[in-house]
């Protein structure tokens, strides 16, 4: 029986946010050993849940996992928790002398102790172990920062192909069938990469400007010899010297035929790259769309891209709700402030209750647009956990924490004590709001929230506010990045 080794260790990370992704901070998110992986991501609709399900019940290979590790994006991944991961993977591959390895990482992994390049050294480091004989094969998010060491390390990077990321288990579907084909003697990937030095901003692959790369990522991927062809976005918060785009392409044994593959999509993208911007409206411009007249069903939905907590955003800024309520503006829930002493005033107050309160924008006032003080009506209290119904890590909870519910001036207004980005829309039902009911919805999200919200809303709008991961990069100052 052929042993195979895998573990998930995942973070992006976000320069600009103050916060580190602590040792709390993964305990809070995922935080699992090899029994737990098992457990947490059986029936998950991401790549540990895909791993699962492709080898878990074969009796030619063994999967051993490792760990299972995750932290909401923030500021980098501190050192003791890197070391912690690394030490566990690197243990365990002295011990197992595993037939290969698999692993579900991020690409934007930022971590202390000189790791800007976390996941090339870590892959740099299984190699040195395991040796060239024993296939690695790495699963990243689209928002990869994918550098020469990565690519020179591992031998199939698979990398998502849609943001929002509706196709978490696919692409873990695919890494499996590659090392499958390895470990069988099949096929030994191969791999060719081109990065491409441009910060794109956040952008949806439904948009037609890349649209047609991704399309031409998906023609080479069917062609014979290719096991897989991905573009990755790159992720500009991580501020890191080799980020930007970059295209991976893995054929079977033949890496001149990979490198002429991402060379060819590579030059092509950098020749049209004027076309990848975005543009988005003036938080006036979008909050007059509330009330504008029309004719369609269904909520209008402004995101709030800049404080994305999955991105870096720490989910309390109150420039938009501070905005709504000024404009006297009503019938909008917003979803959400994360607040957690606001959240213990509002229980002590109970159900039913007013109380005054001093509403999020807690860290510097440049980038939270500090505190907003409000008269809020305490509408319910909440434990504060949904499990994901949309197609995105489908099936996955989420945990606000302890969570109110209050209105302010004709608003409801999510409290919570934890940050998880609200992109599927359970997260209203699951304190009793009906988000197909509403005038508009205010979310905390760059682009993720499309997939759940669009099946209802009249109209899908993303603003670009102060915040720490706005969705463009003009205007940012960069320490550590290389424009070559
Ligand atoms: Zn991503």
């Amino acid at each position: 029986m052929k042993k195979l080794l895998t573990a998930e260790f995942r973070h992006e990370t976000d320069r600009f946010c103050p916060e580190p992704a602590d040792m709390a901070a993964y305990k809070l998110r995922c935080f699992v050993d090899g029994a737990g992986f098992v457990r947490t991501f059986r029936n998950i609709k991401n790549e540990p849940g895909a791993f699962i399900d492709f080898f878990g019940e074969r009796d030619d290979i063994e999967l051993i996992p490792v760990l299972g590790m995750e932290a909401m994006p923030s500021g980098p991944v501190t050192e003791d928790v890197y070391e912690y991961a690394r030490t566990r993977i690197l243990n365990a591959l002295r011990e197992v002398k595993p037939d290969g390895v698999l692993l579900a990482l991020h690409g934007a992994m930022v971590a202390e102790g000189g790791h800007d390049d976390a996941e090339g050294d870590l892959i740099a480091d299984v190699r040195g172990i395991v040796g060239n004989k024993i296939p690695i094969v790495v699963t990243l998010d689209l928002h990869a920062n994918v550098t020469p060491k990565m690519a020179a390390m591992a031998d199939a990077l698979v990398i998502y192909e849609n943001y929002p990321h509706t196709d978490m288990y696919e692409t873990g579907l695919v890494g499996a069938q590659i090392m499958d084909g390895a470990l069988s003697g099949r096929v030994w990937p191969t791999i060719g990469y081109h990065r491409i030095p441009y910060l794109l901003p956040m952008f949806p692959t439904e948009l037609p400007e890349i649209k047609e790369f991704e399309d031409l990522c998906k023609e080479y991927e069917a062609k014979d010899g290719v096991l897989c062809c991905r573009l990755a976005h790159g992720f500009f918060p991580s501020d890191i010297e080799e980020m930007g785009m970059s295209v991976v392409a893995v054929t079977d044994n033949d890496p001149a035929y990979a490198q002429k593959i991402a060379d060819t999509i590579g030059d092509l993208i950098w020749e049209k790259r004027t076309q990848l911007v975005r543009h988005f409206p003036t938080l006036d411009e979008a909050l007059a769309m509330i009330d504008e007249p029309h004719t369609e069903k269904g909520p209008l939905v402004i995101a709030d891209a800049s404080d994305n907590p999955g991105g870096g955003g720490l989910c309390d800024t109150t420039h938009l709700l501070r905005s709504i309520l000024e404009k006297g503006i009503t019938g909008v829930a917003f979803a959400f402030i994360r607040d957690p002493e606001s959240v213990r005033k509002c229980v002590s107050a109970g159900a039913g209750a007013d109380v005054d309160l001093m509403l999020g924008g807690m860290s510097d006032p440049a980038f939270s647009g500090g505190p907003l003080p409000v008269r809020a009506h305490v509408i319910s209290l909440h434990e504060g956990f949904y499990w994901n119904q949309d197609e995105m890590n489908q099936y996955a909870r989420s945990r606000l924490g302890l969570t109110a519910v209050v209105e302010i001036a004709g608003n409801k207004v999510l409290v919570t004590s934890n940050r998880p980005q609200p992109f599927d829309a359970e997260v209203f039902r699951s304190v009793g709001i009906m988000p197909e009911r509403q005038k508009a919805l205010v979310v905390k999200s760059a682009v993720h929230y499309r997939n759940s919200y669009r099946k209802f809303a009249r109209k899908l709008v993303e603003v670009n506010l102060p915040g720490y991961v706005v969705p463009v990069a003009d205007g940012l100052t960069f320490r550590n990045w290389k424009n070559k």
